[in-house]
């Protein structure tokens, strides 16, 4: 952890723990290093599905070049935050008012999941009109994927044959303008397998126009780079991957790409800061139950992996019986919940780890307390803190057309 999010935390009081810290001035430096190895003609939006928190939103309007929303509620959402920022809509069920809302808002792209959906925007536009991608789910092997939205049946995207039908419908109504195709196959991916799937996607896309005589502007490849949790260090090889675009792009000279990713932007800049509330043995395994749990970080719950933590010790001891602790051992982080499942990380050797200690989990920025079941018993919502203490210049091209 940064010295100036170590100081942060240790201004938070035990009673404001479970606190999220996120550390911007780190994201604002992860972006910014994307953005520098990305070649021109990649765009770069930020999927918000993935930390919503309004100052994460705020930082990175200086280095994308827009927002991708999955509902009505993140449109509203990033349009009151950042008003001028390009927004492209997606999501595999979008009512009737959210397509309006998006055509009211004049999105700057609509990805359209359906015929069905088509035909439905068709019926709203009136005199305006929109900037479509059709999301396909082409059948090629997504290989070791964590997670798989394509590439076998999916209720995201439509089959390549769906295609054509909305084509005729979009050849017979000038108000739809068709900029390309989108696709976002599959989450977890490493550079080399990501550029791999994106070389056979665009070799795809560009037979399918030919074949069809339609113009193909733009392609979107989603997101899903990988996030190892079991190695942090292990990090998404951006400038692989932006050299290994180029050489791509080189080879589609009037092709614009689009990436969307979501949580190797934010995974990194999140710490889920807590306390150990009671160290306890069980048939000669140690326990830590710490304050909150995964109703406040559901993210190893949901991907069943260890997350990776930071003990702080906390020297300070008031009673007068002795401290229970764990000491050079494997030790399972629980939180408060009354179920077996509430594992942060199970059986994780630890040098020292006491009640009273700090327990700072890292590589909490993304799919963390936004999927969460806040609800559940019924704690207190953590306190949330940012810390911003270093400038870095925006490069967006966003940001260059605002400034
Ligand atoms: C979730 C999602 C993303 C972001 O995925 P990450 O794995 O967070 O990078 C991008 N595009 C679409 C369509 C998505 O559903």
């Amino acid at each position: 952890m940064r010295s100036a999010v170590l100081d942060r935390v240790a201004r938070i009081r035990d009673d404001d723990l479970p606190a999220y810290v996120h550390d911007l001035a780190d994201l604002r430096r992860h972006v910014h290093a994307i953005r520098a190895v990305l070649p021109e003609r990649v765009e770069l939006l930020y999927a918000a599905k993935a930390n919503s928190d309004p100052l994460i939103l705020r930082t990175l309007a200086g280095y994308v070049d827009g927002f991708e929303v999955a509902s009505g509620g993140e449109l509203s959402h990033v349009r009151g935050l950042v008003p001028d920022a390009p927004i492209a809509f997606g999501g595999p069920g979008k009512t009737q008012a959210e397509l309006a809302r998006a055509l009211d808002c004049a999105v700057e792209r609509l990805h359209i999941e359906s015929e069905h959906e088509l035909r439905l925007v068709t019926t709203l536009l009136g005199e305006r009109t929109v900037d479509a991608l059709l999301r396909v789910n082409l059948p090629v092997d997504v290989g070791r994927a964590a997670l798989a939205m394509g590439g076998h049946p999916s209720p995201f995207g439509m089959d390549p044959a769906q295609l054509d039908r909305c084509l005729e419908v979009i050849d017979c109504d000038p108000r739809v303008r068709l900029r390309g195709l989108h696709l976002h196959l599959a989450s977890g991916l490493r550079a080399t397998a990501q550029l791999a799937l994106i070389d056979e996607v665009l070799a795809w896309a560009e037979g399918w126009a030919r074949r069809r005589g339609t113009d193909l502007a733009e392609v979107n490849v989603g997101g899903g780079m990988g996030v190892d949790y079991d190695h942090p260090a292990r990090r998404f090889d951006w400038p692989a991957f932006g050299a290994g675009l180029r050489r791509l792009l080189s080879r589609h000279p009037r092709l614009t790409l689009r990436i969307e990713p979501g949580r190797s932007v934010t995974a990194y800049c999140g710490w889920y800061v807590t306390q150990v509330l009671d160290v306890k043995f069980s048939r000669g395994q140690a326990f830590a139950v710490l304050r909150g749990g995964t109703h406040h970080l559901r993210t190893p719950a949901a991907k069943q992996h260890d997350q990776p933590f930071e003990v702080i010790p906390d020297d300070a001891w008031p009673r007068h019986w002795e401290r229970p602790e764990a000491r050079d051992e494997p030790v399972t982080l629980v939180g408060q919940l009354c179920t077996p499942k509430d594992v942060l990380a199970r059986r994780v050797r630890v040098e020292r780890l006491r009640v009273g200690d700090r327990v700072a989990f890292a590589m909490a920025g993304a799919y963390a307390w936004n999927i969460s079941h806040h609800a559940f018993l019924m704690h207190p919502h953590p306190t949330f803190h940012h810390v911003d203490d270093a400038e870095v210049p925006v490069t967006g091209t966003h940001a260059r057309q605002r400034s």
